[in-house]
């Protein structure tokens, strides 16, 4: 196997992003090209139907510091990170967007800190530029509602943005859960961390490529792989309503014997059973999101499928053990 020994690996995820990629290949090779030690740049295409993929051909083709995974389909963000990671040969791994909102340049600072030592270098949004005013009030609410239901310490205001050290790399390949919050597995992990601070800027080109539907069930990963509060919500609730339950009959009883009020009641009665049933089903839907994760990991399914691998040693040597394809040795391994 003909390893190229790389330093740097910068992984970049792209969902149709024809309009931006060009530029975000020329920017980031402008950074890597002073970082003064050999790299790569490995874009991971999530089943883009747009032009993205031949334009990434055509880079690749003529750069042999470039490398593509090609997706089967559309497997998300997160997925695509974590393939980006299974094929990175660096000592040091890069996440950053495909859209330049995160500026390459600060790469270089994520470096300096890794040379001191540091193994996970996240980058901290100081200010959004561009976004809408939904976006940043809901990113808001969220990182602090996350942080206030997990023991797990994650950074706020904190995107994938980063850079992580080989050891990291190896040990989150390791964690194979299916519906992945990767920044929160990051900071799971634990290491040497610290961060750079930047201004993320608005985006190149195009846009956002995580509607509404994408952005939910991202932050229901989030809560569900690191708290089990949402869980617990029902017994505090069941445990308070019985009380106040109780209390109220108490005051009925003592009214239908002391005084000459007796409570009517069939509005009341409607109202009080659609309020429970509403709350009982919103629970439900609660344990249906845990039981449906649940359900994703026993299936075992692998967690991408790979079409190809295109660019500087195509996928001779990739370490792929996420994907369907694994390596000669490993396929042995299998038969045995
Ligand atoms: N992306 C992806 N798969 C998806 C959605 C997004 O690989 O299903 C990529 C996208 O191309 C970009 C990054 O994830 O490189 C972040 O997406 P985007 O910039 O649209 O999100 P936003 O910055 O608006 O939150
Ligand atoms: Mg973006």
């Amino acid at each position: 196997m003909n390893e190229k020994r790389v330093t740097y690996s910068v992984i970049v995820p792209m969902y149709n992003e024809e309009e931006v990629i060009e530029h975000t290949y020329g920017r980031l090779k402008a950074v890597m090209d002073t970082a003064d030690k050999p790299y790569e740049l490995i874009f991971v295409n999530d089943g883009s139907k747009d032009r993205t993929v031949p334009i990434m051909k055509a880079i690749g083709e003529a750069d042999a510091n470039v490398r593509m995974i090609d997706f089967s389909r559309n497997f998300g963000h997160q997925i695509a990170i974590s393939a980006g990671m299974d094929y990175a040969r660096g000592d040091a791994i890069v996440v950053i967007d495909a859209d330049l909102q995160d500026p390459p340049e600060v790469i270089l600072e994520m470096i300096e800190k890794w040379k001191e030592g540091y193994e996970v270098v996240y980058g901290r949004r100081l200010k959004r530029k561009g976004e809408t005013l939904f976006k940043k009030l809901t990113a808001l609410a969220f990182y602090r509602l996350l942080k206030s239901m997990t023991s797990v310490d994650i950074p706020l205001d904190t995107g994938d943005f980063r850079l992580i050290d080989r050891k990291v790399c190896d040990v989150l390949r390791g964690l194979k859960e299916k519906n992945r919050f990767v920044r929160g597995l990051i900071s799971w992990i634990g290491f040497r961390q610290t961060s750079v601070e930047y201004v993320r800027e608005e985006r190149f080109a195009g846009e956002t490529k995580y509607p509404l539907k994408k952005m939910v069930s991202f932050a229901l990963d989030g809560i569900t792989s690191f708290s089990y509060k949402p869980l617990k919500i029902a017994s505090y609730l069941g445990f308070a309503l019985s009380v106040g339950g109780f209390a109220y009959l108490l005051i009925v009883i003592s009214q239908r014997l002391f005084t000459d009020t007796t409570v009517e009641g069939w509005t009341t009665i409607v109202a009080l059973n659609l309020l429970f049933n509403g709350i009982i089903l919103i629970l439900l839907g609660v344990i249906g999101e845990y039981i449906g994760r649940i359900y994703d990991e026993s299936k075992n399914r692998p967690l991408y499928i790979v079409r190809e691998v295109t660019g500087h040693g195509g996928d001779e040597d990739a370490h792929n053990e996420g994907g369907e394809r694994p390596k000669h040795a490993e396929r042995e391994k299998q038969m045995v």
